[in-house]
This record gives structure tokens, sequence and C-alpha cells, in this order.
């Protein structure tokens, strides 16, 4: 979704004279349960602004809807074709199904296919040590690629691109009972948007980045927001690395207080696109862990997997204010913080005692930056099913108090809570609050109920073997005393 920094487009325009950028609205993955008319949106934002930029130096995307085999035998016999160039993708067990079937095509039909990689995934990864000189070479070595100057596009191909539209969500729309997107209030997503969130966030925003990322009230202005652009590729996480370097020597050669500030800000932020691929690899890796938790020892675990706890939970109707507040931001806005992501989890698995696996589809369908690899490794590290990490249960009262103190956020959300003192609000033992729902369960009790059944696990000759295997294939290289840093 980019024309800076595409390394399938640039293979493609090295290797010949005629590239036909395409772009397929794959009815298959419109009907999978983790995508949402959303995520249709984001696409359609996202095509729109590149076929500008496209038709700026006179050329165009094909798009087309439909399955990927009728797409390619169409383009096929247009123009007799004998290359694919794309990027690596790691998606879910869909789109693997896909790619092995876009093999057999090209196989069949002797067409090349090039994939290529566009962050520091390893394909096939033997040795975990080979992920950090991997990464360093992808990431910061290889030279960000200009956005190229012409994209020569048959003439034949170009007649059909002039009559077609881009398709948006309303006409694939499949109501799902588990989102209620108010389309006014979300991100967009495009390549245009990317490099002005990339600016706006290395040069204003960022500054309030170390401290800032908490509290929901002030993470979406200090957060650097490129998490749905990095998902939908309107940016490439090369060129974020690449700016990010570019401004901390910037910054550092400053020597005050100011230039120290970003500096610590920074630091933060380049761990996390570290993070970005570290996640990614897990799935890239592991892909039954889509199905099934990654740590065998937990599979056994029992939930409730109530329908109507669920439902409170995704409309915001629990009686915890702060998640409430969350998953009406989340249902309005496609965003959250890590912080207030990773508090909806904990309450939903811990609080509700709902599976990683039922709340995943509902909450990838309001992600607008929905990124399967993060997306399931989190939920399973928040969930306590990895057996690698510390348990975090957060406290959705004591939340309150730490993030929203003053209430602006849960207030913002909840309206019926506005008349209330944020004394109130967060009592851990709170009266009735007008129309608003009482508590639908005793967190402290349901949330001891799943924690002892995980630390039985844990405690378990089978959970402390299971638990060393996860740790050798998927933990941190980085030394405890350098993670704990
Ligand atoms: C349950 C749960 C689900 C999540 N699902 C997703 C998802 O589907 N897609 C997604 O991009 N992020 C996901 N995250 C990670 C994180 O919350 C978001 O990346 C972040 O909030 C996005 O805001 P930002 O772009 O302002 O991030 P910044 O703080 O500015 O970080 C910069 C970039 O680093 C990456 N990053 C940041 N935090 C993490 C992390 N913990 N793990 C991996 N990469 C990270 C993202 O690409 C992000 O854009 C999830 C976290 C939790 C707890």
């Amino acid at each position: 979704m980019r024309l800076h920094d595409n390394g399938a487009l640039a293979g493609a325009l090295q290797s010949t004279h005629r590239v036909v950028p395409v772009f397929v609205f794959e009815s298959g993955l419109i009907a999978q349960s983790d995508t949402s008319a959303m995520h249709v949106q984001a696409w359609y934002q996202a095509l729109t602004d590149l076929r500008t930029s496209l038709r700026a130096i006179d050329s165009d995307v094909f798009i087309a809807t439909g399955s990927i085999e009728d797409v390619l035998n169409e383009l096929h016999e247009l123009i007799d074709f004998g290359a694919i160039y794309s990027h690596e993708e790691t998606g879910n067990d869909w789109t693997f199904q896909r790619d092995i079937r876009v093999a057999k095509w090209c196989e069949a039909r002797q067409v090349e296919w090039h994939e290529v990689p566009q962050n520091a995934v390893i394909r096939r990864l033997v040795n975990r040590d080979q992920r950090q000189p991997v990464f360093r070479q992808r990431l910061i070595e290889s030279a960000v690629i200009a956005e190229p100057k012409s994209v020569p596009l048959p003439a034949e191909v170009q007649q059909r691109c002039d009559r077609q539209q881009i398709p948006d969500h309303t006409d694939f729309y499949h109501a799902s009972e588990y989102d209620q997107i108010e389309f006014g209030q979300l991100q967009a997503i495009s390549e245009t948007q990317a490099k002005l969130e990339l600016h706006s966030f290395l040069t204003r925003r960022g500054f309030g980045y170390s401290g800032g990322i908490s509290s929901p009230n002030t993470a979406f202005e200090a957060g650097s927001r490129l998490s749905a652009h990095l998902a939908w590729g309107t940016i490439s996480l090369r060129a974020v690395h690449a700016a990010t370097i570019r401004a901390q020597a910037g910054y550092r050669e400053m020597g005050d207080d100011t230039g120290k500030q970003w500096g610590k800000s920074l630091r933060a932020f380049s761990s996390r696109l570290h993070w970005h691929d570290h996640f990614i690899q897990r799935l890239e890796s592991e892909p039954d862990m889509e199905f099934t938790a990654i740590n065998p020892a937990y599979v056994p675990l029992q939930y409730e997997d109530d329908p109507e706890k669920l439902n409170a939970w995704v409309f915001g109707k629990t009686g915890f204010p702060l998640i409430d507040a969350c998953m009406r931001c989340l249902q309005a806005t496609g965003f959250l913080n890590f912080r207030m992501r990773a508090m909806v989890v904990s309450f939903a698995v811990f609080g509700l005692h709902l599976s990683w696996r039922t709340i995943h589809p509902p909450l990838a369908r309001i992600f607008r930056d929905y990124e399967p690899g993060i997306h399931l490794s989190q939920l399973q590290m928040q969930a306590g099913v990895v057996g690698i990490n510390t348990i975090r249960v957060y406290s959705p009262v004591k939340q309150i108090l730490d993030q929203d103190p003053e209430c602006e956020f849960i207030k913002r959300w909840i309206p019926e809570l506005a008349e209330f003192s944020p004394l109130e609000i967060a009592a851990s033992d709170r009266p009735r609050l007008g129309s608003y729902p009482d508590p639908i369960v005793d967190f402290k009790v349901a949330a001891k109920a799943m924690k002892d059944q995980i630390f039985s696990i844990r405690k378990s000759d089978f959970g402390k073997e299971a638990s060393a295997k996860v740790l050798e294939k998927h933990g941190s290289r980085k030394s405890p005393a350098r993670r704990r840093k």
C-alpha cells in the first residue's frame, strides 16, 4: 500500500519494463472472522491515496474482487505475464493456505513468484541467534528504496484501470454481532497520512513518549500511532527506523535537557520497533498459535466462555468503568494504548473467564492496526498461557487511580457517569451510579480462581518442562539485567 521503500515493486521494476500494481479484495479473506468492515475501509483509504500517487506518474493500480486464482487468470489472459512480485506476509491460516494455492497456480503456468522480506521476520528460522544480524542487515544497513519515478503500465491494463472503481466496506460489509464501528472517528490510513504521522511524531509529539504512553489520556497523542500504517503497509519499518536514527542524531547534538528527553523517548520507541518483529516471528515460526496455546501445558485451562459476559465486555457494559470506557473507545476509534489493551484482555480472561481464543476475533475486528502475529502473541501473554512471563493481572480499579485519576477518559466514553465524582467512580466497593450497570462479577474472587489454575500448571513438572522449551524457542535473547533495565 505504498510507493516509498516498496521492495516488491522495486524488484519488479528492475526485471521488466511493464509492471502492473495489483490489489485484490479477496472474498475469502473478507469473510474471515478476524476481518471487519473497518479493515476493508482501511484498504479503501490506502488504495485511494496510492491510486492518486500512481496516476500522478501516469500509472495506476489494477483493482479486482473475488478469489485470487480468478483474478490471476483474468490478468494472465489479458497480458501473458511471467512473474509476480510480492512481500512476504505473516498472516493467519487462511492467508497461508491462499499462498499455497498461488504457488501452485504459478507452478502450473511457469510463472515465477518472488517474495521479498519487508521486515526482520525470517522464514523457516532455524536458529534464533540469526535474528539480530538479520535485523541489522535488513532494517538498519540496507538503504531505504526511493519512490519510483515511473511505473510503466501496459496499455491494455491501463484501459481497464480507467474504468475501475475502488470498492469500500459498504460493498462487502458482513455484519457481526461484535462490532459497532463509528466510521467518523477512525484514524485515516494512507501513505500520505503515514508520512505526516511519522514527521509529527519525530518533531513534536514524540517528546512526551517516555512516560506518556501508559495513560489513555496522553497516549493517543504521545504514541507514534504508526501501528495501523505498519499493519497495512502504508509505511515500511525500515523507513521508520531510518527516520528515527536521523532524529536521534539531531537530538543528541542538542546536548541540553530537551535533547536528553527526546533521546530517552526515542530509545523507548526504538525498542518497541524491535518488538514488532519479535512477536510476528512467533506466529511465523509457530502458526498453530492461532488455534492453540503456544505452551501445551496451558491447553487444559478451564474457561466459562459465557456469551452474556462476552457481550457485556465487547460493548462496554461490565460495570467496571475503565474497562467499559476502553471497550467503547475501541468500538468508536479502533485504537487503545498498550497498557489499556493489556488490561482489557487481562480482565476478560481473569475477571470474566473468557478464553483468549474466544476474545480473539471480536477484538481483532475492532483494532484498526490488527496485525495477527502481534495480536495473538499479546493475547496469549496477557492470558498467562505462554508460561515464560510474569503473570500480570491488572486491577481495573487501581488502573483508574494510576492512569485516569480525574476520570476524564472514563467520562468521555461513558456519558452516564458525567455527574459522578472520581471518588465515587473509582471506589472499589462503589455505590450504584445512576443508570450505569453494577459490576457483573466479583473481580477479586474470579481473578483468584483463574490465577490458582494457572499457578498450579506453572508449578507442575510438565508446566516447567514445557515453559523451558518455549523460552528456548521464543524467549528474548537479552540478558535478564538488560531486560529489567
Ligand atoms: C492484547 C494486545 C493486542 C495487541 N494487538 C496489536 C495488533 O494487532 N497490532 C499492533 O500493531 N500492535 C498490537 N499490540 C501492541 C501495542 O499495543 C500497539 O502496537 C501500540 O499500542 C500501537 O500504538 P503506537 O503505534 O502509538 O505504538 P508505539 O508505542 O508508538 O510503538 C511503535 C510501534 O512499535 C510496535 N509496538 C509497540 N508496542 C508493541 C508491542 N507490545 N508488541 C509488538 N509491537 C509493538 C508497533 O508496531 C508500534 O506501532 C497489542 C497489544 C496488546 C496488549
